[in-house]
């Protein structure tokens, strides 16, 4: 048996503890419980033990869970890679995304953005290890691409996310997420201050707390090991 309320409740700690050590406060760090491909059932009790956000990558099994669980309490965050096709169902059921990497796809999220819903959150995924193969904006092609968020009406930019390659060790580890903390910083200095840098995972959260992730997002840490649908 998978004791999810457990688990929660020392990832917690290990997360301030973390935030501490790394000279920060112990509050610092907003936990992502990812949920893709996890039971309903997990999700009820995560949510009953307090945890209030919840990741999904999927567009039809998030939009599913979103919709079955119906808590308005819950804070539901899309991570996936978004099709232009399906930014029309994410804007109408999700509070934030993570993983906007494109204008194009920026666009149609704030034009589908019901006017009945606060402005959807918004990080923009950057592509930190610069391979092509791998989801994001290019480190140099964030300013702009932040620039023009800014001007679109129904998107809150929030800040930026990444998904680096998994390496071992931490001072490896530390490398791409340090990218983004300063890239955060010349968002800044650009008169472009944002709260959140999504990053860190199950096996490289604390690399990630020690660059100054605001928001780590962790699925097996919390759940266990993922089923096959
Ligand atoms: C699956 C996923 C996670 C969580 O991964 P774990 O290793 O289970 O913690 C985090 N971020 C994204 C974008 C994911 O797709």
């Amino acid at each position: 048996m998978i004791g999810v309320t457990e688990n929660l409740r020392k990832i917690r700690d290990l997360l301030a503890k973390t935030a501490v050590d790394a000279g920060r406060s112990a509050e610092a760090v907003q936990l992502l419980a990812v949920s893709k491909k996890q039971p309903l059932s997990s999700i009820i009790e995560a949510a009953a033990a307090g945890q209030r956000d919840f990741g999904e990558n999927q567009v039809a099994e998030g939009v599913e869970k979103i919709a079955t669980i119906a808590d308005d309490k819950l804070v539901w965050h899309f991570i996936g890679h978004l099709q232009t096709n399906k930014t029309r169902v994410v804007a109408e059921h999700f509070d934030w995304v993570h993983s906007v990497e494109r204008l194009k796809t920026a666009r149609r999220l704030s034009d589908q953005r019901p006017a009945s819903l606060p402005e959807l959150n918004v990080c923009v995924q950057v592509n930190v290890d610069n391979e092509p193969s791998k989801s994001g904006v290019t480190i140099d092609g964030t300013l702009d691409l932040v620039r023009e968020i800014l001007e679109l009406p129904r998107l809150h930019l929030r800040g930026l996310m990444c998904l680096p390659a998994i390496r071992d060790d931490f001072e490896e580890q530390r490398k791409p997420f340090r990218q983004l903390r300063r890239l955060a910083n010349q968002l800044r200095a650009n008169g472009i201050p944002t709260d959140t840098l999504s990053m860190g995972m199950s096996a490289d959260f604390r690399a990630a707390i020690f660059e100054d992730s605001t928001m780590v997002r962790l699925g097996t840490a919390i759940f266990g090991a993922r089923t096959e649908q």
